[in-house]
């Protein structure tokens, strides 16, 4: 038979799955020999069987029979005896922390015999009326079922006629009548009277939390905070302690650490004369902790050695509940503490400077996306209060004017206003919309709901789910809950890492932690500062992988460099044909001879040297992968449609020049499907020329580069390849290029010849692509579209929420790599490729280089480096040595 019960003194913080959290510390805290009331703990794993089969399993209730006697021998006292009680408090705890969220009920074991015995063993009477009755309005509400409202109701009219305000104002007298009224109600309202069986109180009590596992509110908040739906809750049945008799009691909640901030010194709250839910029901004012200092010296030093050797013992942040009854202090509960990123960061490495912790130890206790958080701008300091609030989907801070549709979004956009996206809902056709508004504001859905995932896929701010919200597309304004009208136009602020909106301009502050990655900001005045410093640079010690950039520009790789990048992963060359460059390949596709089409490349030729001669000098000394261009051409030319139309009209005006030899090569290049097209490698098997210019360039500017005395180190790049003909093909004709370069001008040029693997023929054919190329990088993005056969910006917006909400994935593959499918690719092409060419490079450009999980799972796959956008950068480094560290071998938490 299993055992269901466990005497605090029989369990410790590691069997947190049997006896929950709660029950797990209150166990280990009572080992360590903390004052902590006696008790004991009923398991998880009696609460899964109460609720699959709607009663408490065989033998239980014998089993918390024998629990309960030892604690009454321990104590000398029997539940509800009638001259000296004992109570107790029936308390919820499940495996994570799910604060308020399940019930707990105080005083267990108080009848209309023993509220006498109370009075007379603690000399008050007034607690023991007050204690009565709140435990009648407690197990009215949360075991029988009464609406609250009844019991607050009477509570109102008890001090109406007595003429007081606060409850303190009702004496004994008062207290006792309140508590028959009570009872009234619950005989009404439950069909039942309360029971007066002290045993029977305690059954009904452990029942009620058990179920409070299934309550809607629980299950919101697992569904938010991932916690599974199947692992029931502990109850521990603890002996009352009772803060509340007199002056010389009271009760608190503390923090080892400041837990927004992680500055070191005990933070907390305390309330004299007090049960613990008052402390955190903001009933009355609290006090901060250190005010107990005066008020109860010793219980006060007794509290801080105790916090003192918690830390020492958790070897983190702790947080506590306390509760002094009569100068004795009991502790309550403690746990490791939640905290903010920054707190994070700033505790990880004072814990490790007081060396309670190791370096790497102090790296598994921040995460990339909390380094990610503070890399946000943020909004600086507000006194303005938020006109709604809902949920964070979207990290960042948005200021701008306020629009109802995509139409209006796109154009006001466009005019250079900065826009937000107001919508009760969003769906695909606001896509233009949230691509031009900086943020965007929903009243529905939560963060699976279409805005949020297009939202945080293009990197936009977004609150989502602002139900207080009357939103009026119609009348074009959005109507706040006090009443306040906000119509289009008005600006607004979205704090789309709070979930918090305001009216009007919010000032947004650069992140200090950006400013001192790119070189803007010591470290070493500013202790978070300090902490992210030694964090990121002890990751870089012990990650394996290395982290490039993608970076198109000069400026980006600049950039990317101060943020710690060791090189260019992917530089895209499309960009470098667009704008006044355009009309040169127009040129170039519409040539109609051999000499029209040498004068269009010998035109682009000084351009992209220029372009190449910059970024390799940003670079100097690290690799600049290069990927030869891989859009399909129609790309630079102008709008079919739009073009059609125009050639209609010159033709119907007799105009001389009518554009019909460009519309000639527009439909020649139109393509129903150009993501699988005429792009990539294809393009260099049929207009050659366009590769051997681009091969030039990169090769002169690294000739440039050597007698300007640098060291160039350019990667060439062959995109889309899915049959290793192809890239020999290719890689055939840019050798011979690089040979004439190099002929021509002395230099022996430095370079390496890659392809991307980005198809699933080219993976499952590495080994023969690898006897050409010398390095591969993982195409994520288009790998993820061919494996799963959709793209990307069909389908995201469309079927994307459905799939997540119905379980088909947790995270878009598009954000965190789908090591089932993809993955399995990549460990094939890694090894099939490695096994022709030992020293092969591997690496990874899509999106995924910067995502934390997908990171670690590059890192066990046996890449070389990861390779993302610049402002991930720091990220991918602090999660390259995490991956490398591993995690811990037992978590505390
Ligand atoms: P939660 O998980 O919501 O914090 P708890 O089980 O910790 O719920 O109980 C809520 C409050 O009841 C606590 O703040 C604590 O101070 C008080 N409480 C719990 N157990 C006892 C006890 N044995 N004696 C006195 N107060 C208690
Ligand atoms: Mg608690
Ligand atoms: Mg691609």
């Amino acid at each position: 038979m299993s055992k269901y019960v466990y005497d605090f003194a029989e369990g410790n913080r590691f069997m947190a799955d049997l006896l929950g959290g709660k029950g797990a510390n209150l166990a280990e805290m009572s080992v360590m020999g903390l004052p902590v009331p006696p008790g004991f703990t009923i398991t998880t794993e009696a609460c899964r069987a109460y609720l699959a089969t709607g009663a408490a399993p065989d033998g239980l209730a014998a089993e918390v029979g024998e629990h309960l006697h030892r604690l009454e021998l321990s104590l000398g006292r029997k539940l509800g005896q009638v001259d000296e009680p004992l109570l107790v408090a029936v308390r919820s705890g499940a495996r994570f922390s799910m604060p308020g969220m399940m019930d707990t009920v105080l005083d267990i074991g108080l009848t209309d015999d023993s509220v006498a015995g109370l009075a007379a063993w603690s000399g008050d009477e007034r607690l023991a009326w007050d204690s009565y009755r709140r435990l009648v309005q407690m197990f009215g509400t949360t075991v029988l079922g009464v609406d609250g409202a009844y019991f607050a109701a009477a509570l109102r009219d008890a001090k109406q006629a007595k003429g007081v305000d606060g409850d303190l104002g009702l004496d004994a007298a008062d207290l006792r009548a309140l508590t028959a009224t009570f009872m009234d109600i619950v005989r009404e309202h439950a069909g039942r009277d309360f029971p007066q069986d002290p045993r029977e109180q305690l059954d009904l009590a452990i029942a009620s939390v058990f179920s409070s596992w299934h309550t809607d509110r629980a299950r919101i908040y697992r569904r938010a905070e991932h916690i599974p739906d199947d692992l029931g809750t502990a109850v521990n049945v603890c002996a009352m302690v009772f803060g509340n008799l007199g002056d010389d009691s009271g009760t608190g909640v503390a923090f080892t650490r400041d837990p927004a901030t992680g500055a070191p010194g005990v933070y907390g709250d305390y309330l004299p004369n007090a049960q613990g839910e008052d402390v955190v029901a903001g009933i009355r004012n609290t006090l901060p902790l250190h005010r107990l200092a005066d008020l109860q010296p010793r219980a006060y030093e007794q509290l801080m050695d105790i916090m003192r050797t918690l830390e020492g013992h958790y070897h983190d942040l702790c947080d506590i509940e306390f509760t002094i009854e009569r100068r004795k202090l009991w502790m309550l509960q403690t746990r490791v503490g939640k905290r903010t990123a920054a707190a994070a960061f700033r505790i990880a490495d004072a814990l490790r400077e007081e060396g309670l912790i190791d370096a790497d130890e102090a790296l598994r206790r921040v995460t990339g996306a909390q380094l990610a958080q503070l890399m946000f701008p943020r909004f600086g300091d507000t006194e303005r209060a938020p006109i709604a609030t809902g949920v964070a989907a979207s990290p960042g801070a948005a200021v701008g004017e306020v629009v109802f549709d995509s139409a209006t979004a796109v154009r006001r956009a466009e005019q250079g206003a900065a826009v937000i996206l107001v919508r009760r809902e969003t769906n695909p056709d606001d896509l233009d919309g949230l691509i031009h508004a900086r943020g965007v504001l929903t009243s529905r859905g939560g963060k699976t709901s279409h805005a949020a995932v297009v939202a945080r896929g293009l990197g936009r701010t977004c609150v989502c789910g602002a139900e207080s919200l009357t939103i009026d597309t119609q009348a074009r304004r959005f109507t706040t809950a006090d009443g306040t009208i906000v119509a289009e136009g008005d600006v607004i602020s979205v704090d789309g890492t709070a979930g918090a909106v305001y009216l009007g301009e919010l000032d947004v502050v650069p992140s200090p932690v950006v400013d001192y990655f790119e070189g803007r900001r010591p470290a070493d005045r500013d202790d978070l500062l300090r902490a992210v410093d030694r964090i990121v640079r002890h990751a870089d010690r012990r990650g394996r992988l290395e982290v490039r950039a993608n970076a198109d520009t000069a400026e980006d790789a600049h950039r990317a460099r101060l943020l710690g990048a060791k090189g260019i992963g992917l530089c895209r060359t499309e960009h470098m044909f667009l704008g006044d460059r355009r009309v040169l390949v127009e040129r170039l596709i519409l040539a109609a001879d051999d000499s029209a089409r040498k004068a269009a490349l010998a035109a682009l030729l000084p351009l992209q040297r220029a372009d190449f001669t910059r970024i390799l000098e940003e670079m100097d000394g690290l690799p600049v992968t290069i990927r030869l261009l891989d859009p399909p051409l129609h790309e630079f030319l102008p709008d079919r449609t739009e073009l059609t139309a125009r050639v209609a009209v010159a033709k119907a005006l007799g105009q001389g020049d009518t554009q019909e030899d460009l519309l000639r090569a527009v439909e020649r290049l139109h393509e129903q499907n150009p993501m699988l097209g005429a792009r990539g490698v294809r393009l260099g098997l049929v207009i050659p020329e366009l590769y051997d210019l681009q091969v030039r360039a990169i090769a002169e500017a690294a000739v440039a580069r050597v007698r300007a005395g640098g060291t160039p180190r350019a990667e060439i790049m062959i995109p889309l390849v899915s049959d290793a003909r192809e890239l020999e093909i290719v890689a055939e004709r840019a050798r011979t290029v690089l040979a004439s370069v190099g002929a021509e001008t002395g230099v022996d040029v430095p370079h390496e010849i890659g392809t991307m693997i980005e198809l699933p023929r080219a993976a499952v054919t590495a080994g023969r692509i690898a006897k050409t190329a010398r390095f591969f990088s993982f195409g994520t993005n288009d790998l993820t579209q061919t494996v799963w056969g959709f793209s990307r910006d069909d389908v995201e917006g469309s079927f994307f929420p459905a799939y997540l909400a119905e379980g088909v994935f947790t995270a878009s593959p598009f954000e965190t790599i789908d090591r089932e499918g993809v993955g399995t690719l990549i460990d094939i092409a890694a090894y099939e490729g490695r096994a022709t060419r030992p020293d092969l490079e591997l690496g990874v450009c899509g999106e995924h280089g910067g995502d934390p999980k997908s990171i670690r799972f590059f890192h066990e796959a046996g890449l070389d480096y990861v390779s993302c956008s610049p402002f991930r950068v720091p990220v991918a480094r602090l999660e390259a040595g995490r991956a490398a560290v591993g995690d811990t071998a037992v978590d505390s938490r």
